[in-house]
């Protein structure tokens, strides 16, 4: 978000292990387009880059004026850049949840088309898109583009159109009641809107395995690794996963890596990944793909050592200090349990034409719900989080903003005359 001034050090963060607290800040970095150094010493060391380490509780994040953060959280790091701030106002046309793509892109239609807005975001911007290393089938950038710097683009947009964007807070619940939506947040705010979008994607799904969690940024990372890769330089890295979001990864990572080893649960990988992808992958010659073949254990004390594959009911040990899993999500809906709003089987939010009957035994008004309206009226959703959407950057954008028109539609009918 910040590049630092000419005359000033690169943010730099500090660490004397591989662990999750430094994985986190640098990940966190990565996705929010900061340039960082990632400097790692031997335990015990004294000082680095200058800084006096003795009697400092590790990592450290030291800021481009010198200030120095003692093992922070990134909203720590986000405070500290001065990125978290309190909403504007208390009341708004629209809140958006989420500042993935589909947030972002309603956030930008919302705001230059004059609506007051404000984006809640409990993490950086981007949402999944800042996981990818590059996405290359994103209309207008033929040479591809990263979800960081994608997101970043779009967040100054947003923001140049006057959005407020209300980072590192999480909206926990909702209430909807005579076109005022309650937005309540985990810090125990709350605002006021006449309509809501919900934007909040997928979350990734976790290896449900015992020890991965222990592991999970100590050699278990999800997503394409986007901070990591450098760190992979000769090494033999695993990824698990058999659609683009894997796909991607292991372009990326054979850039930096020795090898990579692609471990894809089904049988083959071209009713799951893009053409283009798969036939990259096919002519790396660094890179492996292990079809019929789940990993079925993790292992390691402080950091991943070992993992155990299944290959037709026959287990194998391996050696494996990194493996970068991208094995799909589940949508971030846990706040509408206890609304109107109705949810398909797994969970995702239902809309439109994909409402029965029996989604809408509560549903107040003689016209029928919006393309994009929940069972709720005035509550909105756009993205990977909705029933049936397409599950791609372009989708999502366009559902932002398609979601925007809709809105106006809601506001001008419940505009007193
Ligand atoms: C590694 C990877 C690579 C990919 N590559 C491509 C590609 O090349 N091309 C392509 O078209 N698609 C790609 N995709 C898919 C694409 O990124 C998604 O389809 C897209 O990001 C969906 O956007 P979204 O805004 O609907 O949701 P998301 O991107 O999931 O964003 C949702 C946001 O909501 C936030 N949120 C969730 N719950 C709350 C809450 N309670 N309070 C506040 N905030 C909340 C999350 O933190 C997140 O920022 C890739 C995905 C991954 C993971």
């Amino acid at each position: 978000m910040i590049a630092p001034a000419d005359d000033k050090q690169p943010l730099r963060v500090v660490a004397d292990a591989d662990g999750p607290d430094a994985y986190a800040l640098r990940d966190y970095l990565t996705r929010s387009e900061v340039p960082f150094l990632s400097i790692v010493v031997p335990a015990g060391s004294s000082s680095a880059a200058g800084v006096d380490l003795v009697g400092r509780a590790l990592p450290l994040v030291v800021l481009s004026d010198g200030a120095i953060l003692e093992d922070p959280t990134p909203e720590q790091v986000a405070s500290a850049l001065g990125w978290v701030n309190p909403p504007s106002r208390s009341t708004y046309d629209l809140i958006i949840h989420g500042a993935g793509p589909a947030g972002l892109s309603a956030a930008v239609y919302a705001a230059s088309e004059g609506l007051s807005v404000a984006v809640i975001e409990r993490d950086a911007v981007g949402g999944q898109a800042g996981f990818s290393s590059l996405i290359e089938n994103y209309l207008g950038f033929p040479g591809g583009i990263s979800g960081a710097e994608l997101a970043e683009r779009a967040r100054r947009q947003a923001v140049s159109f006057g959005a407020d964007l209300v980072l590192m807070r999480h909206g926990v619940d909702r209430t909807f009641t005579d076109h005022d939506v309650r937005a309540r947040l985990a810090d125990g705010s709350e605002i006021h809107a006449h309509a809501a979008l919900c934007a909040t994607g997928v979350q990734w799904r976790r290896l449900d395995l015992p020890r991965a969690h222990d592991l999970e940024g100590a050699g278990v990372y999800y997503g394409a690794g986007t901070s990591e890769a450098s760190a992979c330089i000769g090494l033999h890295v695993y990824v698990v996963g058999g659609a683009n979001s894997a796909g991607q990864a292991a372009m990326n990572l054979a850039a930096h890596a020795a090898h990579v080893t692609v471990l894809v649960r089904g049988p083959s990988l071209s009713s799951t990944m893009s053409a283009y992808l798969l036939n990259r992958l096919a002519v790396q010659p660094n890179v492996t793909i292990l079809v019929n073949t789940r990993v079925v254990d993790v292992d390691g004390t402080d950091h991943l050592q070992e993992i155990t594959l299944d290959q037709a009911g026959t287990a194998t040990r391996v050696p494996a200090t990194h493996l970068f899993v991208c094995i799909g999500g589940a949508p971030n809906t846990a706040w509408a349990e206890t609304t109107d709003v109705r949810l398909d089987a797994r969970g995702f939010l239902l809309t439109g034409i994909d409402l029965s009957a029996g989604d809408l035994d509560r549903w107040p008004l003689e016209r029928a719900p919006h393309y994009l309206e929940t069972s709720v009226p005035g509550v909105f959703a756009a993205g990977d989080v909705r029933a049936n959407s397409v599950k791609r950057v372009a989708s999502a954008v366009g559902e932002g903003a398609m979601a925007v028109t809709l809105i106006h539609r809601y506001l001008a009918d419940i505009a007193p005359l």
